[in-house]
């Protein structure tokens, strides 16, 4: 059985730059805790929670003396205001591109333009995009919205950094009929499409496909029903322990990826566990 790993695959590096954060934190600090799950997967939760990082949602409840990791999708202006307020020390591991996308929105929004951002309206990092911006703003899901914006002057475009490029080009000729003056600024990061497209690659190849990550990442759901599209053995594991070794007793290839939030030792377990399973069989 060959196995073939997808070429992009797992953590992108506002993720690992994230967890890496929170690892040396917790080194060098106690009573550190992550403002919500610093990432979708449940095994590096647990992890971190071994390691005394506990997850707390709620800005309010902490102390002078505790440690905030903020995560790689940021959170909205005004919690940086009430976690100065309790005097916490803040560890802010947001994306540089997600810190793009805030201050981009936040400029042009000064700027003077009505600014529009592309993305989910209720995703936490599209809510801390429009928290920097003081001025008028829209947020579009899809093309249809953008066509149901009244006529301003001045628009101006950026995007949650996760977005597709086509749908974000059309949004923008869209927006072009809506306004005397339009301003793109391109904030997508490409981590998630590349993930994707390798994804879509290698599902045409391979007799199995098996997608790793925790069951409540998107984006790891997103390369699952992409891949369960082209090939129909595909399999959604967070860990080796899921997988049936029934599934490959027929199979000559074997795809693997995983999703930006999924960390490289649990594909590497899966890996092993499918060389055992090719030992066992030969
Ligand atoms: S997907 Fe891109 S923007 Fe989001 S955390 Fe990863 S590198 Fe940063």
């Amino acid at each position: 059985m060959e196995i073939i790993i997808a070429d992009h695959a797992g953590f992108c590096f506002g993720v690992e730059r994230a967890v890496g954060l929170v690892d040396e934190t917790s080194k060098n600090n106690k009573d550190v805790y992550t403002l919500g799950p610093i990432i979708h997967n449940p095994q590096i939760v647990k992890k971190f929670s071994d390691q005394g990082v506990e997850v707390c949602e709620d800005p309010e409840s902490f102390k002078a003396t505790d440690t905030v990791v903020i995560r790689s999708h940021g959170v909205p202006k005004k919690i940086y205001g009430q976690l100065q307020e309790k005097s916490v020390n803040i560890v802010d591991a947001t994306c540089p591109f997600v810190k793009k996308a805030q201050s981009s929105a936040q400029k042009l929004g000064k700027g003077g333009a009505t600014v529009v951002v592309f993305g989910e309206k209720n995703h936490p990092e599209v809510k801390s995009i429009v928290s920097f911006i003081d001025s008028e703003f829209f947020v579009v899901s899809d093309e249809s919205d953008t066509m149901e914006l009244p006529f301003r002057n001045s628009y101006a475009l950026v995007a949650q950094t996760t977005q597709n490029s086509e749908s974000f080009d059309k949004i923008a000729e869209i927006l072009k009929t809506k306004c005397e003056t339009l301003t793109v600024t391109n904030t997508i990061c490409n981590a998630t499409s590349l993930r994707q497209a390798s994804a879509i690659n290698l599902a045409g190849q391979v007799d199995v496909m098996l997608i790793i990550g925790g069951k409540n990442s998107g984006n790891t759901t997103r390369l699952y029903e992409i891949c369960k599209s082209i090939c129909k053995d595909t399999y959604h594991i967070e860990t080796k322990e899921e997988l049936d070794t029934d599934i490959f007793k027929t199979s000559r290839k074997v795809g693997i990826t995983a999703g930006a939030s999924t960390p490289g030792y649990l594909v590497d377990e899966v890996i092993e566990f499918l060389k055992e399973v090719t030992n066992e069989q030969d």
